[in-house]
């Protein structure tokens, strides 16, 4: 498999703050239909990966490709468009505002020639919300109050924000944190679904949950990569053990 057919590459990945390498020399592929879980101690560097993946911080070396382009250099709403999308650790959704309009303002506007003032048809937006709300499980829920929802179901409309953009690449920080039993199961379950068709990159500590739905294991410590391979690997592997698993 040559490196141009992976998802996404990363290679060489360096980040300095202040001399100090949050991600040092870091490569990384993921494949397209995967679901990728990334985990480690904190302070390894798993959100400062993502922060680069989506341009929130800017590299100081090596390259990020998607899709095979270069994504180093493009801006934050660029990398948006090129069909990545990032869920962030605190929900940002409407909280006065209902299911349905969450998603509804979630639908991409502006990528034709008319920019933002080009009208949607309303049949095509309603059915995308349906089929969104349907997927995360809120299809009966399209007029209740965002704010209203349990804070599970609110992750789930800020993953179904993101899905209405249809992202290739979708990036999880920490999901289930705070979430019921019932709720993490019903999480796994919608994981598992959205990977089909796209890459999914998630990162979590709870192994139970990792177990249930990781396709393969990154582990990272102090910006580098310790191991990578299936859940089985990765928890025999006796450096995992050593710096994460173990305590
Ligand atoms: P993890 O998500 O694995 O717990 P982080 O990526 O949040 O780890 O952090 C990795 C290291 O980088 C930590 O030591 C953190 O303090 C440092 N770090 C992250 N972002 C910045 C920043 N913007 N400026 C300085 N240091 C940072
Ligand atoms: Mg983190």
């Amino acid at each position: 498999m040559s490196n141009t057919d992976f998802a996404l590459a990363v290679e060489d990945l360096t980040v300095s703050f202040d001399g100090f390498k949050a991600i040092d020399n870091l490569t990384l592929y993921v494949d397209k239909n995967e679901l990728r879980v990334i985990i480690g101690p904190n302070g390894a560097g798993k959100t400062t990966l993502l922060d680069l993946i989506c341009g929130k911080t800017r590299a100081s070396h090596g390259s990020i490709k998607f899709k095979n382009q270069e994504m180093t250099k493009l801006a934050e709403h660029r990398i948006v468009r090129a069909g990545i999308g990032r869920k962030f650790q605190t929900p940002s959704i409407y909280e006065n505002l209902s299911v349905f309009k969450n998603l509804e303002v979630s639908f991409p506007r502006g990528r034709s020639v008319f920019g933002a003032l080009a009208f949607q048809c309303d049949d095509e937006v309603k059915q995308r919300v349906q089929a969104v709300a349907d997927e995360i499980g809120l299809g009966d829920q399209l007029e209740t109050e965002a704010g209203l929802l349990s804070h599970g179901q609110k992750q789930w409309l800020e993953i179904g924000m993101l899905l209405m953009q249809e992202p290739e690449l979708l990036m999880l920080d920490e999901p289930i944190a705070g979430m019921s039993v019932r709720e993490r199961e019903l999480t796994a379950e919608l994981l598992q679904r959205i990977c089909q068709g796209r890459s999914v990159i998630v990162i979590e500590h709870d192994m139970d949950f990792v177990k249930r739905i990781a396709h393969k294991v990154t582990v990272m410590h102090q910006g580098k990569i310790l191991a990578e391979g299936s859940m089985d690997e990765v928890q025999n592997d006796p450096k995992v053990i050593d710096v994460y698993l173990g305590h």
